[in-house]
């Protein structure tokens, strides 16, 4: 039946696919394709609009019949971008002469031989009044074999304004892609997130790969001829970036490595795919996209995992990719055969991986979110650590400076004392000494000094021991101590020398030497050898006039050298030098 026509055709009207051939070796020409006409071979498509994959030629036949008073001028336009060649023969049914060649589109022919400039194959047909023309159009797709034999009929202007519907949601979508690339672009580097230049790269491969599949490429960039390989090498590089976009983004390497390693073989395909293609093998390449285009949608899954694992942004990018391999598989239905080719389905996937750069753009503001919070917290524990730590610190130099105070006192303290018997040593003997005279002269106070030695304590050490010797000494020390008055400088000045220097005068401090003498002969230190006993000598000397403390003391070891001189266990005073009767 002719489909009736009118020069003002809105695209309604389709040329149908009642009657088509399948040419399986592709290199039919008209003459073929009549004689496959007259034995009957031309058949309904049994399909919802694609012969799906059948690799060759298709030719399909109609009629156009116009039954007004003007002649119609037609655009026939081919529904879908993916197509290699286009033959169109026709002839008026009524002188049924032979048939003309009417168009011969080739994607490989330079876009400006086109007769009608569309990014798909437009032909134009002059249908006279009153006449019927019958068309044989070739659709060739080579090995694909993907063909949609049915054609929109369309008046030019009509056309035209159906184009400029789809460049203005085109601009749309690639405005849309071009815009985020930029902004994604600028982010990164303002920010230094380096997932945003890959996210930039996706973007731009998406301008790419549908600017090239659509057939913008071929219709604005490299007009003067087209190869087969330009729409793959693009979807190899979408499908690369997309890959590599998602292992960084979704951190696959760090927590799922098994999955990541899935990624890595899809990325190590989609690289294939494009040697092979830079290499013309054509056969290779297809096996390749095949691969990858099956393996997609495993990312998906491969997010979701993510998800589970507590990343939320990987639900929102698990989303976005859904929503593209939901596209592609609409164009795959389509493209099979299940489903009837019309511009809500040709759009469908471009628009979807439009809808894909969003998600994942949230994804990435999801994930920038849960980056700055997990700073935050991390600065936040920082500076709860810093505190700590410095009220540590503190505790710790309190800590110290108490310990070093203490043993500041300790090393004095130390240095001061006589470490076996605990009183003054020589040397603070001596400058306590030297303040209390002076104190006793400004204030006119008496003085009187005792040097005491143990007499034959060599001896002592010699039978009894060094240890016995010590605690002779400490005894000695301990006694004495017990006639030191507060005032008093009390010290070991040698070996087993001891001087007390008191606040007396002179029968005051010849009374304490008498007592110390007495005290220490009562002595009696228990030993291996039995109790050992002994006694000392002491020299005394006052303080008269303005004698400074080594003349005092001068004075008193003379006394006290006297007193060993003259047989020992004995008091001897230096002014007199003379003997002071023992108080034993
Ligand atoms: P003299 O009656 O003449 O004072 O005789 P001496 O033996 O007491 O005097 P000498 O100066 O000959 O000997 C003093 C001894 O004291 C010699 C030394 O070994 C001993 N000595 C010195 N310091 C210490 C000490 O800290 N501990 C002990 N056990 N002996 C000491
Ligand atoms: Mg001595
Ligand atoms: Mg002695």
């Amino acid at each position: 039946m002719p489909i009736e026509v009118s020069q003002l055709e809105d695209g309604s009207k389709l040329t149908g696919f009642h009657e088509t051939w399948h040419d399986k070796g592709g290199r039919s020409d008209i003459a073929d394709a009549l004689l496959a006409y007259e034995r009957g071979a031309f058949t309904p498509l049994r399909t919802a609009g694609s012969t799906g994959i059948q690799p060759g030629a298709f030719w399909s036949h109609f009629a156009l019949r116009n039954s007004t008073n003007q002649p119609a001028k037609l655009h026939i336009e081919y529904v879908d971008h993916q197509l290699l060649g286009l033959q169109v023969y026709s002839r008026a049914l009524s002188n049924a002469g032979s048939y003309r060649k009417l168009a011969n589109l080739s994607i490989y022919a330079p876009f400006d031989t086109r007769q009608v400039e569309h990014n798909r194959f437009v032909f134009e047909i002059i249908v006279p009044a009153k006449i019927t023309q019958e068309l044989l159009v070739k659709f060739d797709s080579g090995e694909l074999g993907v063909v949609f034999p049915s054609m929109r009929i369309w008046s030019p202007q009509k056309l035209q304004q159906n184009s400029k519907g789809e460049i203005s949601l085109i601009a749309f979508l690639f405005g849309g892609y071009f815009l985020m690339a930029l902004f994604a672009f600028v982010g990164a580097i303002t920010v230094k997130e380096n997932i945003l230049y890959l996210y930039s790269l996706y973007c731009a491969s998406k301008i790419l790969v549908w600017g090239t599949v659509l057939g913008y490429t071929h219709q604005y960039l490299v007009s003067g001829g087209f190869h087969w390989g330009y729409t793959t090498i693009s979807g190899a590089i979408a499908i690369l970036t997309g890959l590599i976009f998602a292992r960084i983004f979704l951190e696959t390497r760090r927590y799922t490595p098994r999955l990541d390693y899935l990624l890595q073989v899809m990325m190590a395909n989609s690289a294939f795919l494009l040697v092979c293609v830079l290499l013309g093998l054509k056969s290779a390449s297809q096996i390749s996209m095949t691969v990858a285009l099956l393996c997609y949608p495993l990312v998906v899954p491969i997010a979701l995992v993510r998800w589970r694992q507590g990343n939320s942004a990987a639900a929102v990018f698990a989303i976005g990719w859904a929503t593209l391999v939901l596209g592609l598989l609409v164009q795959a239905m389509r493209d099979l055969g299940f489903v009837v080719h019309n511009p809500v389905n040709y759009y469908w996937p471009p628009v979807a991986s439009f809808v894909e750069m969003m998600a994942i753009m949230a994804a990435i503001g999801l994930m920038v979110q849960r980056l700055r919070t997990q700073k935050d917290q991390a600065e936040k524990k920082y500076l709860q650590q810093l505190e700590v730590s410095k009220t540590d610190l503190e505790h710790l130099i309190q800590l110290r400076t108490r310990e070093l105070q203490a043993a500041k006192v300790r090393a004095e303290i130390e240095a001061r004392t006589d470490p076996l018997t605990g009183i003054y040593n020589r040397r603070s003997f001596f400058e306590e000494a030297a303040l209390l005279i002076k104190l006793a002269q400004r204030k006119q106070i008496p003085l009187g000094v005792l040097m005491l030695d143990i007499d034959h304590f060599k001896s002592i050490n010699d039978i009894h021991g060094h240890l016995i010797g010590d605690q002779a000494l400490c005894a000695t020390a301990r006694v004495i101590a017990q006639h030191v008055r507060e005032v008093d400088v009390f010290g070991r000045i040698g070996g087993e020398e001891f001087a007390l220097l008191v606040s007396a005068d002179v029968a005051g401090t010849v009374c304490i030497a008498q007592r110390v003498h007495r005290d220490i002969a009562k002595i009696v230190i228990k030993s291996a050898q039995g109790p050992v006993s002994f006694t000392a000598s002491i020299g005394v000397a006052c303080l008269q006039g303005h004698k400074d403390i080594l003349e005092l003391l001068q004075q008193a070891d003379s006394a006290l050298y006297q007193a060993k001189r003259t047989g020992r266990n004995r008091i001897l005073e230096f002014s007199t030098a003379g003997a002071v009767p023992d108080a034993l």
